[in-house]
């Protein structure tokens, strides 16, 4: 049985990757999904698979605010908005510093904020945030200011799942190991050798192989879904074993 029926989902960064296979996996479960993104053609797609589509940069605070006011309350909010930026903190001048930032925390925050007051108004829902296992729970090599951010996001989702639990909201982060996705296709061109680039990236993972952004979509149905209704406040790590070794 769909265990989504009845909910609406909505989806940041939905063009591609985990909030691509999420969105889709959520609407295979029944879910009417509002899937976001800035990117109009890869949003096109979801549409034509029947998907309700919405350009939303997550980094302009007055189209988050738009978009909350047209849309009203959810039941769920997969925040997925995120940008890998590469480098030690040697590597990292403040521009970049806020860049990371403001993609990967603030907005993320803007998000929330907008949509929780509908959603506490309806009863409740769950909030996922999207981290990564390179945060607050490990480090990797050249992901400075990405592990912070993440670290952040942690935190973040902590705070809201503490102050809203009595008002019906739950909220976790997810924290995906190497997840092969477009733009960590694109890394890997990027470094000129795609071999050895691949070749790293499997060897911090145990499984020996990468995830695929449907194995991650599958935490998010379950998080997405009352099946987790005891579930909140938790960074759940997704990882393939990495940060176990
Ligand atoms: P991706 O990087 O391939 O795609 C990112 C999507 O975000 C694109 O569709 C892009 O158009 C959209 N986007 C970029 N800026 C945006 C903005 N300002 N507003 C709205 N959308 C915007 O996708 P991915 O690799 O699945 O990464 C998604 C999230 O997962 C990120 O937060 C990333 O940090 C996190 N993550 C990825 C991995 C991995 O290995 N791929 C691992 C852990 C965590």
């Amino acid at each position: 049985m769909a265990r989504l029926v009845g909910k609406t989902a909505l989806v940041t960064a939905a063009g591609q990757g985990i909030g691509r296979a999420a969105a889709l996996a959520m609407a295979q479960q029944g879910a009417r999904v509002i899937a976001t993104d800035i990117n109009e053609q890869t949003l096109a797609s979801l549409a034509d698979q029947g998907l309700e589509t919405r350009v939303l940069n997550v980094r302009d605070p007055k189209a988050v605010a738009a978009a909350a006011a047209d849309i009203g309350a959810v039941d769920v909010l997969f925040n997925c908005a995120g940008f890998v930026a590469n480098g030690t903190i040697l590597d990292c001048d403040e521009a970049e510093w806020d860049a990371s930032f403001d993609l990967n925390v603030k907005a993320m925050y803007r998000m929330n904020k907008a949509f929780l007051p509908a959603m506490i108004a309806a009863g409740g829902g769950s909030i996922i945030n999207m981290a990564s296992v390179v945060s607050g729970l490990i480090a990797a090599p050249n992901r400075f200011v990405y592990g912070a951010t993440k670290a952040a996001v942690i935190g973040m989702t902590k705070a809201i799942a503490a102050d809203f639990i009595t008002k019906g909201i739950r909220c976790n982060a997810i924290c995906p190991g190497t997840v092969d996705t477009p733009s960590l296709q694109d890394r890997m061109r990027a470094t000129g050798d795609y071999d050895a680039a691949r070749a790293a990236f499997l060897a911090r993972q145990p499984t020996g192989k990468l995830a695929s952004a449907e194995d991650i979509a599958g935490l998010i149905v379950f998080l997405a879904s009352d099946e987790s209704a005891f579930v909140t406040g938790v960074a759940h790590v997704i990882d393939g074993g990495w940060s176990n070794t």
